[in-house]
């Protein structure tokens, strides 16, 4: 767990957050600049720094941020949703902990929109 990890500070409660969801692997919170009206993270609590780091042992884990995020998008109103990953600074990844977000609860169109 690097010290200066933003997600892994968040895990040890060190950062406080609007906590949706939490079990021993993974943590799910609102983002803190929302760009839909449901707009949260999934994260595992490994420190993985983004998709291009996922190893082989890590899919388990990864696929269950997809169980974890739809169940939390529907008590949130969000039937229909967006997950985005980012991985790279290039393509807007800010926080190289890896995590999933999840948008929803207005029409999104085409891949970007
Ligand atoms: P990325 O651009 O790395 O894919 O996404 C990082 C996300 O983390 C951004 O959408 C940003 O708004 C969110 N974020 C950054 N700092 C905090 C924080 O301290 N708390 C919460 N809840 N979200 C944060
Ligand atoms: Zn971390």
């Amino acid at each position: 767990m690097p010290d200066d990890c933003l997600f892994c500070k968040i895990i040890k409660g060190d950062i406080p957050t609007d906590k949706l969801f939490e079990d021993d692997e993974v943590i799910a919170f609102r983002d803190i600049a929302p760009q839909a009206p449901v707009h949260f993270l999934v994260v595992p609590k490994k420190h993985i720094s983004g998709p291009s780091a996922v190893a082989a042992e890590d899919e388990q884990l990864i696929g269950k941020l997809m169980r974890v995020g739809s169940k939390i998008a529907k008590q949130e109103g969000a039937d229909d949703f967006r997950v985005v990953f980012n991985n790279g600074e290039r393509a807007g990844q800010l926080v190289f902990h890896i995590h999933m977000h999840i948008l929803g609860g207005r029409r999104l169109t085409g891949p970007l929109g």
